[in-house]
């Protein structure tokens, strides 16, 4: 079936978006979205080269610039967030089958120096759930948090819907049940190391940025935005040698302008070669930006997350709602 969808649509390029695998408890992540283990991401991998053949940047790049044609169904496995698995786990397993991969990485966070506040969240939940909460840090969480809720499950879940901007509240609660951040980063190691991202460059990875510190594009202002990703772009130009200048959208690139798209891929000084969304199989007005199938929303096999994504595009192209259009 997977195989009449890829020709009936014409989407011959997949582009899988990953964060983690693990077969471990991830505190920091459990909280935000489901973790495929060893076993079912080797099962992924199995099903996906089955029916598509890996490709690398280049091909890539050169596909979307129009000088090479991609003519088979082809796969380039992405990777977001520069979390340590990568180097650990999914490296080692993607090298045994010649698998190129692209990871996108938060240079406020490489080398354990910061974390993620969306990770500090689940880990604060984590806590709260688990440990035992006095009163008067009960009192005193509630009333940090802007609905004052009354029970924990309601704080669990007001701590994990903190945005970016009000993320400062995050490390006052912290401070409430003496959770400390540093503690966990200099313990867990959760993230890459600029080392160790030398060491997958060399495996043949390609590294791209994601941002500065993971902002949600649509909650920030339109010079943030261009602060976020040039900055970034520039940190890992000058740390890492890349052939091009990747970017991945933290979050969604929903709402992101027309104009936004129009500087970083203006003709003159362009600031971004290829850049990537995660709003699944879509078509977009601009050729250089490419939407990838996030697969970590559920445990559903491989096989019905592809073929759910192929119909909802087919769909989609009957309503003629399958090229996003921005303003
Ligand atoms: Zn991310």
């Amino acid at each position: 079936m997977l195989k009449s969808l890829i020709h009936i649509s014409g989407k011959r390029v997949l582009l899988p978006l990953y964060h983690v695998v693990s077969d471990s408890d991830l505190k920091h992540i459990k909280n935000l979205y489901t973790v495929r283990t060893t076993k079912q991401f080797i099962r992924d991998l199995d099903f996906i080269l089955k029916h598509f053949e890996p490709v690398n940047i280049d091909s890539l790049m050169g596909s979307v610039n129009n000088r090479t044609k991609i003519k088979r169904n082809s796969v380039l496995f992405t990777f977001d967030d520069g979390l340590r698995e990568v180097h650990d786990i999914i490296a080692p397993i993607l090298k045994q089958k010649g698998i190129p991969v692209a990871i996108f990485v938060n240079t406020d966070f490489i080398d354990n120096k910061n974390l993620f506040y969306r990770y500090k969240a689940s880990l604060m939940v984590e806590e709260i759930k688990t440990k035992e909460i006095s009163k008067s840090q009960f009192n005193d969480i509630s009333s940090k948090l802007i609905n004052n809720p009354n029970s924990i499950n309601v704080i669990c879940e007001t701590i994990l819907n903190i945005d970016y901007k009000n993320k400062s509240v995050i490390d006052e609660i912290a401070k409430v049940i003496n959770l400390d951040f540093d503690e966990f980063l200099e313990t867990k190691q959760p993230y890459l190391t600029s080392l160790q991202i030398d060491s997958l460059i060399k495996q043949g990875f390609s590294v791209g940025a994601h941002s500065i510190d993971h902002p949600e594009y649509f909650n920030i202002t339109y010079d943030e935005q261009i602060k976020q990703t040039t900055e970034s772009l520039q940190w890992i130009k000058n740390n890492f040698k890349q052939k091009y200048n990747l970017f991945a959208f933290p979050f969604t690139d929903n709402c992101v302008s027309k104009q936004f798209f129009e500087t970083i891929y203006s003709s003159e000084n362009p600031i971004v070669d290829l850049s990537f969304g995660c709003a699944g199989i879509k078509d977009e007005l601009f050729t250089k930006h490419l939407q990838r199938i996030p697969i970590e929303e559920s445990h559903q096999s491989i096989r019905k997350i592809l073929i759910k994504e192929y119909l909802a595009y087919l769909g989609k192209i009957l309503i003629g709602k399958n090229v996003i259009r921005r303003r």
